[in-house]
């Protein structure tokens, strides 16, 4: 038996990869359903050349138009239109597995529609666990669903974790998150405020979606993931860490009791980590180069806390702040650093504004205790106007 695929935001970077993952094996998987918020055209050949049973768009007048271009071409696909789509394509009782690639808060109802309804949730969607945090996990643990991580650093942490998760606390001194430090690495201090957003999304070793490498230039991106791991593997702040490994050759490590490190390493290609959470507890084929030692580059290491990171990178230590804060407060701060890169890139606020709003959201957002996800999607709509506002009372 095939297992039957969705894949929310198929048109974007990990999307893509997904389908090639998929297309090596086409005895395993068959795509059941792919979604996009906007790109007719690419949504249009992807079904063309999978065939899935449904697409989805955002709009009604994408979908309008999807839905004549696949009629025109004898593509047998059934077009809808909207968030509920993408529920009810998560939740659908025939689907195995969702691959939940949406970029920011906007993914988070249907990974939970997909946590609710036992699939094998396949998450890239950082920003849905930062945003539902405990209750999320609650939910896939209640749900019964299967959550493996598909970001490169926490499918690396998983892969170098033991099965026993029940043993992780007793056998485990903390996590190394390794972080490349992005394009501006190495850029003078001063002129960050002068990045432009086609700089801040040429990242130097993955090609990703420009929220994604925007937030990967300013280090937020290893914030989120700091929030994320603290979230998937129980693990407390004091017991996260970041190292800055410009080659993103490891991808990860885990540090045990007894100073033995376990790390994960390859070429740096989310095929990889696709593959991995696609086939788990197996391995398959995914596309992906093989490690060459003999033209390898040596591999190094930097203290995040070395020279000038901590001003280069203000908002890394956010992480540790909301996780710290009262709970709600990664919500706060995933929802005001979706606002200020969007300010960003659409060059209403500078590069080094955007650590800016985090840090003032973090500290000026007075909210109660989120006592379901409910009162958490509340809080992230609160907040994303209240960082609006902020971002129109600030000069660029
Ligand atoms: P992307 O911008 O390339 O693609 C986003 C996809 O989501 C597109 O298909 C788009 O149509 C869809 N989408 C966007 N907004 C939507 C909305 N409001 N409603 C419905 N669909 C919407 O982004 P990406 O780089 O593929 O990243 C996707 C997610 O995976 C992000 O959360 C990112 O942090 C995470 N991630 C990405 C990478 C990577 O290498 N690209 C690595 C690790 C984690
Ligand atoms: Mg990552």
């Amino acid at each position: 038996m095939k297992q039957k695929l969705v894949i929310l935001g198929s048109t974007g970077s990990i999307g893509v990869n997904t389908l090639d993952v998929a297309s090596r094996h086409p005895e395993r998987f068959e795509v059941f359903a792919l979604t996009a918020a906007t790109r007719v055209e690419l949504l249009f050949q992807q079904c063309v050349e999978f065939r899935p049973r449904f697409a989805v768009m955002t709009s009604f007048d994408h979908a309008a138009e999807l839905s004549q271009r696949l009629k025109a071409s004898g593509t047998q696909t059934q077009v809808m239109a909207g968030p509920e789509a993408l529920v009810e394509m998560a939740s659908h009782e025939e689907v195995d597995m969702v691959m939940a690639a949406i970029v920011g808060a906007a993914g988070l109802g249907a990974c939970l529609a997909a946590a609710r309804s036992a699939k094998r949730l396949l998450l890239a969607n950082k920003e849905a666990l930062v945003v539902g945090g405990a209750f999320f996990m609650k939910a896939v643990q209640q749900g019964g669903a299967k959550l493996l991580p598909i970001d490169s650093e926490h499918s690396a942490i998983f892969q170098s974790l033991p099965d026993d998760a029940q043993t992780w606390s007793q056998r485990i001194e903390k996590i190394i998150l390794t972080a490349s430090g992005g394009p501006f690495r190495t850029r003078k201090v001063t002129t960050l405020k002068d990045v432009l957003p086609e700089e801040a999304c040429a990242h130097p070793n993955w090609a990703m979606g420009r929220k994604i490498s925007v937030d990967s230039a300013t280090m937020m991106n290893k914030a989120l993931e700091v929030i994320e791991a603290h979230y998937l593997f129980g693990m407390s702040p004091e017991h996260l860490e970041v190292v800055i490994h410009p080659e993103s050759i490891i991808h990860s490590m885990v540090q045990y009791k007894d100073h033995s490190i376990v790390a994960q390493m390859g070429t740096p290609d989310m095929r990889v980590p696709i593959a991995y959470g696609m086939s788990w507890p197996h391995r398959m084929e995914s596309g992906a180069q093989a490690l060459n030692f003999e033209t390898l580059k040596p591999m190094t290491f930097e203290s995040v806390m070395e020279h000038e990171h901590p001003q280069r990178f203000p908002g890394l230590q956010l992480a540790w702040h909301a996780l710290r804060a009262p709970s709600g407060s990664t919500a706060v701060l995933n929802a005001a650093n979706e606002v200020a890169v969007a300010a960003f890139l659409d060059l209403k606020i500078r590069f080094d504004q955007i650590a800016q709003v985090n840090q003032h959201m973090l500290s000026s957002m007075s909210f109660e205790s989120p006592t379901g996800l409910e009162d958490l999607i509340e809080l992230d709509a609160r907040s994303r106007s209240l960082a609006d506002q902020y971002v129109q009372s600030i000069q660029r």
